[in-house]
């Protein structure tokens, strides 16, 4: 169960995760083992409310990944902007203030690193108990994310992919693509929930 805070919290947050798929992604979560967590894409920290939570039940830490610029589909004129974020001095997207509060209210469990995936992903050397991917959409970036760090996975570590569409018709293939290519290369998908797959690693 999450507790009525939290929950409030991650449904007061701006981002892009339906209640029923954060109710899975923590209950998920929960279940992990202790260690080092790593969540890819935080936005405005809406799924980092719950993964922060849990973190904090296992004794796990987590830490979170963004430039906080927004993916190709938050930018000014496309599907997934949202004008409210956009910073009046830089006239760029910008949600690193609108994540403040979270980052606050977890810093007892999380850290966040500012920063494009791939810069963090040349130094990245700490083993995962949890990865959970939900950054950019590209079918490029999605890919060398998932190759990057998913290796760092320790065996029965847990992968979670968010926005996993097999049908075109309901969304972009980059993630879905990265599941299909995990299991190929030896993950076990244990879960679906909505567009949220969880596998493990063998
Ligand atoms: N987990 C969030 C949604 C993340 S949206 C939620 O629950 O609402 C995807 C995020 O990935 C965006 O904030 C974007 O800035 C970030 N992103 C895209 N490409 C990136 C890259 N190359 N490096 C770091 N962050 C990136
Ligand atoms: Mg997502």
């Amino acid at each position: 169960m999450i507790p009525a805070d939290v929950l409030a919290r991650f449904e007061e947050t701006t981002g892009f995760m339906p209640t029923e798929e954060g109710e899975a992604l923590h209950a998920v979560a929960r279940g992990a083992r202790a260690g080092t967590w790593l969540e890819i894409g935080t936005y405005c920290g809406k799924s980092t409310v719950l993964l922060a939570d849990a973190a904090r039940q296992v004794g796990a830490r987590l830490v979170t990944v963004d430039h906080h610029h927004g993916s190709e589909e938050n930018q000014p004129g496309w599907e997934w902007h949202d004008e409210s974020l956009v910073d009046a001095d830089s006239g760029r997207l910008d949600t690193l203030p609108h994540f403040r509060r979270v980052l606050d209210e977890n810093a007892d469990v999380l850290s966040a690193i500012v920063a494009d995936t791939r810069l963090v992903a040349t130094w990245w050397t700490t083993p995962l108990e949890l990865l959970f991917l939900d950054g950019n959409h590209t079918e490029e970036t999605a890919q060398q994310d998932y190759t990057q760090f998913a290796r760092h996975l320790v065996p029965e570590g847990l992968l979670l992919v968010h926005d996993v569409f097999p049908d075109p018709a309901d969304g972009g293939q980059a993630p879905w693509n990265v599941v299909r290519r995990a299991v190929a290369e030896g993950f076990e998908q244990i879960a679906v929930h909505g567009s949220l797959r969880v596998l493990r690693r063998s």
